[in-house]
């Protein structure tokens, strides 16, 4: 094996990525050495190197939805061996705090921090991962669809399963329905039983929307999307209305939308630091809320349990991920650009040979 690599590495807080020849890292005894195959490209990212805090340190190599193969593990590891395909939870926890041994790993009260952040990910040839981090995917599922897993595919499974709680017969409204991660929760809403009403500001976006089987869609810039939900239900709201872009509009139509016992998932945040300085601050009235029985829930990334279910659902053809663009490890910056102006329907990821 080489003893370098290539990486993309980030330099400073919201810089771009330059391509360098780095040494390829060593696992220490409970990590797994993996090499790359697919890493996923979102708008989590692009948010995140925006973000102060969350890298702790430069030069950082980002990349957090990976699939690759396992070529070397550290001497205290047992759950993965070489030649095995894996991908990875993205946060880095405690595993023993009440929260994490109750499958709600991502309130961990020693959290610290979140993989391809305060470690190097994937956006190289290779990567050290945690082995506690890793999931092996299942026969079956190709590399760049598991890449998608890891984030796209399970934080809407959490979503809709845990948070939103659709069962079969309910009508849920999702917000951004285009975007990578809500992609796939038009899909998962109705592997739930859910009947959707897909939202997004992009016609190029609904219409692949409608394609995933969206009853109806509807576009903020040319619609009331209150009035319109209203009257898609006839007049009762719908059961749950999760929301990926988080906006103060977003989230105000979403309490307004809303029937009795009615769900508001908050799912996405847009930090007033990356777009524009505009608070996504919202209001709610409370008698509304009491008089109603709604909720509103914060809902954040999934449990190990999720994430092995998600790929699950790939290999049983029930979800189907949507990447609609590939690069190269060398353009990760452009695929970087076209997430920053909303060009791409789905996730993109960046792929290895
Ligand atoms: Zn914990």
């Amino acid at each position: 094996m080489a003893s370098t690599m290539k990486a993309m590495r980030l330099h400073e807080l919201g810089g771009s990525f330059q391509l360098e020849e780095v040494p390829v890292p060593q696992p220490g005894p409970n990590d797994a050495l993996v090499r790359l195959k697919a890493t996923g490209v979102g708008l989590t990212l692009v948010i995140m190197r925006s973000t102060p805090g969350l890298v702790d340190e430069y030069p950082r190599i980002l990349g957090h939805e990976i699939a690759g193969e396992v070529v070397e593990t550290g001497s205290h590891v047992t759950n993965v061996g070489v030649g095995d395909h894996v991908t990875c939870h993205f946060y880095l926890t405690c595993h023993n705090c009440r929260y994490c041994r109750s499958g709600r790993e991502t309130l961990c009260e020693y959290f610290r921090g979140y993989f391809g952040l305060v470690l190097d990910g994937g956006y190289a040839e290779y990567t050290t991962v945690p082995a506690v981090n890793l999931c092996k995917i299942p026969d079956g599922v190709s590399s760049l669809d598991a890449c998608v897993a890891a984030d796209a595919i399970c934080t809407p499974y959490h979503n809709c399963v845990a948070e939103a709680q659709i069962k079969p017969g309910d009508v849920v409204a999702i917000v951004g329905a285009g975007g990578g991660v809500a992609i796939h929760a038009v899909q998962m809403a109705q592997v739930c039983g859910g009947h959707v009403i897909g939202i997004d500001v992009s016609e190029k976006k609904l219409e692949m929307v409608s394609q995933l089987g969206a009853f109806a869609t509807l576009n903020p810039a040319q619609t009331d999307t209150v009035e319109e939900i209203l009257s898609l239900t006839d007049g009762r709201g719908v059961d749950a209305y999760i929301d990926y872009v988080a906006s103060r509009e977003t989230l105000e139509a979403g309490v307004a939308s809303i029937g009795r016992g009615g769900k508001l998932v908050i799912v996405g945040y847009r930090p007033a630091a990356a777009y524009d300085n505009v608070s996504p601050n919202f209001t709610v009235d409370p008698l509304q809320l009491l008089t109603y029985a709604q909720e509103i829930h914060g809902s954040r990334y999934c449990s190990m349990e999720e994430l092995k279910q998600s790929l699950e659902l790939i290999r049983q053809g029930k979800i189907k991920p949507i990447v609609t663009e590939t690069y190269r490890l060398e353009e990760t910056e452009t695929a970087f650009q076209a997430l920053l102006e909303n060009r791409v329907t789905g996730r993109a990821a960046v792929v290895f040979d």
